[in-house]
């Protein structure tokens, strides 16, 4: 007899301006919140799901009906939920990450402790965001960059057109802040590496998914003759693929939407560290603080975070997470510390 009640409703996101990338251009998110209640505290999730990752609003809410039925009667044992979660029925993580962050939301807030302290987590080693620049014009890229780096101490650039030399030399004119480009699949390996080539001269920090997702062999060829550091983002989706890809990249790109969340994402995080490989913990375009907040909880087990997409929204319902120029501020409160505004 299942002691949580699980309540499921959508939560749909407009972005400030369209939002684009390499695979395309988006203006909303559809995502959905989860609610857990064990009659006296009340766990709050989010699920964003992405096409990509062949995820949709009615996927995840058909999948929460299969994971409702196997959340068992002892909500704390997230860990064996979560993993009960994932062999009942395999992808679907957004709709296993709301549950997660729900379940530790709901753990954290009947300990009366914040989930960093859960985990035994220090919140003094939170790190800075960088702030994403989406496709554009490169003068609008330009102009975008030199706003951003008013308030954050890293740039994210996505690239992956026709004239990705000029976005680059157009936004090193207007800021020398550390910067990560992300092709999102663009390239073809050899392709790739001319342009990382010239990437390496403008003080580019790391480059992210050069190569389509699944050409393993392609990433590690870049990565063998890369004078930047390669890191995985489309092809690292769970913890089955961190083991595979070490010697491949040197880092990898953690979300919660593509692993199912907090419990999944500290394994990930363990196997990367024994296998000697750099952290970031991103997010998908559209999240609200509730998803932003709970990636938080975990931001200073790694090297970056790109935990921007609440920024990127026309308004955000919920508040958690704060930023003091740049720098993740972790909510000192029970749960994820997430309210809505
Ligand atoms: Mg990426």
């Amino acid at each position: 007899v299942a002691t949580v009640e699980l309540i499921s409703e959508p939560l749909d996101l407009e972005f400030a301006e369209p939002f684009r990338i390499a695979r395309g251009v988006r203006t909303h998110g559809y995502n959905v919140l989860v609610h857990l209640r064990d009659g006296e505290h009340e766990g709050i999730g989010e699920a964003a799901p992405t096409v990509y990752y062949g995820e949709s609003r009615a996927t995840v809410l058909a999948a929460l009906e299969v994971y409702r039925e196997q959340l068992g009667d002892d909500p704390g044992a997230v860990r064996s939920i979560s993993e009960r979660l994932a062999r009942t029925l395999r992808h679907n993580a957004s709709a296993r990450a709301s549950l997660d962050m729900a379940l530790w939301d709901l753990l954290g807030q009947r300990v009366g402790l914040p989930v960093h302290r859960l985990l035994g987590i220090d919140p003094t080693g939170a790190p800075t965001t960088s702030f994403t620049i989406g496709i554009d014009e490169p003068i609008t890229m330009a102009r975008n960059a030199a706003k951003a780096a008013r308030q954050f101490k890293a740039l994210k650039i996505k690239v992956g057109t026709e004239h990705d030399d000029e976005i680059i030399q157009a936004i090193r004119d207007v800021t020398d802040l550390p910067l990560y480009v992300d092709a999102n699949t663009a390239w073809e390996p050899k392709e790739a590496l001319r342009h990382i080539e010239r990437l390496a001269q403008h003080n580019v920090t790391l480059i992210e998914q050069p190569v389509a997702a699944h050409d393993l062999a392609g990433l590690r060829f870049v990565r063998e003759r890369s004078p930047l550091p390669v890191f995985a983002d489309e092809s690292c989706v769970g913890p089955h693929d961190v083991a595979r890809l070490a010697g491949v990249v040197d880092g990898i790109n953690i979300k919660l939407m593509k692993c199912g969340g907090i419990t999944p994402a500290l394994d990930m995080i363990a196997t990367a560290r024994a296998q000697g490989m750099r952290i970031m913990l991103g997010c998908m375009g559209a999240e609200s603080s509730v998803a932003i907040t709970a990636a938080a909880q975990i931001s200073p087990l790694v090297d970056y975070a790109d935990l921007d997409a609440a920024l990127l929204l026309k308004a955000d319902p919920f508040e958690g997470v704060t930023l003091t120029q740049g720098k993740l501020t972790l909510p000192d409160a029970p749960g994820l510390g997430v309210r809505r505004r």
